[in-house]
């Protein structure tokens, strides 16, 4: 049967492939993969439509707005080119790179989700990032996908939470199927040169814009927490939490970036 373990909250950790769905494709690298439910137990045939309230199909979408990657574990009951001819096998981690809702096969509405294989160099970012070794860091820094994930941490998780995915900078909550559009920034970057810790003061709870405009230097902050765009120009105060210190230390470190 087709499996995903997670749900909304934490994303997806791993997925099964093979062959519950009728839907899925299965391109070795590449993997469209049909979300859970609606299939009758005993005849596994689609009966109903499938939700992307379903825990394991909001994991998904969890994990394509926070980059979280998932393991993919293949069953014999797959497409027979990329399955293993009996039993499971682990094949790596992938990333979502899509999702969407159609009409499946039975009729039935049924989630669907593009599964891409990270590169091996994409998967270095699992090690904490100080432990990179030199050579990795550049590309850590530079390229979407893995920058994305170096940024995914339970640290940032929290502090999404504590703002219930609300932005900081504009107060928009960015709702979509299955969870929100939201980030965790970090005010001094991770790695080299500037070695900020990934701890809850040292991270903001931030829309794609706004973590966009803050890690180019398009906003700053004030030690009073008040936003400033590049110009000096006051935008108003940073939406804070009582539960959520911020570290001024680390604020003007991300100033003196851009401001003299
Ligand atoms: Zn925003």
């Amino acid at each position: 049967m087709s499996g995903i373990c997670g749900n909304g909250s934490e994303g997806a950790e791993s997925i099964v492939v093979s062959g519950g769905y009728e839907d899925d494709e299965d391109y070795g690298d590449e993997i469209i993969y049909t979300g859970a439910g609606g299939n009758d137990p005993n005849s596994k045939r689609q009966i109903a439509d499938q939700t992307v309230d379903q825990p394991g199909n909001a994991g998904l979408v969890t994990s394509q707005t926070n980059g979280i990657p998932v393991r993919v574990v293949r069953g014999s009951g797959g497409d027979p080119v990329h399955s293993p001819a009996v039993g499971l096998r682990y094949d790596g981690l992938y990333r979502v790179s899509d999702h969407w809702s159609e009409d499946g096969k039975r009729g039935f509405r049924v989630w669907r989700y593009r599964l891409q294989r990270l590169d091996s160099d994409e998967e270095t970012p699992y090690l904490p990032p100080e432990n990179l070794p030199p050579g990795r860091q550049a590309p850590g820094q530079s390229r979407g996908v893995t920058t994305r994930i170096l940024r995914l941490t339970e640290v940032s998780r929290a502090v999404k939470a504590i703002h219930k995915s609300t932005c900081q900078v504009c107060g928009l909550r960015l709702g979509v199927p299955g969870g929100s559009v939201i980030e965790g920034g970090h005010i001094r970057a991770l790695g080299s040169p500037h070695k900020g810790p990934d701890t809850p003061d040292n991270v903001l709870c931030l829309c794609p814009n706004h973590h966009a405009l803050f890690d180019q230097g398009g906003i700053t902050l004030s030690d009073d927490l008040r936003i400033r765009d590049f110009e000096g120009k006051d935008l108003g105060a940073l939406r804070t939490s009582p539960k959520h210190v911020i570290s001024i230390d680390h604020v003007r470190y991300h100033r003196g970036l851009w401001l003299n």
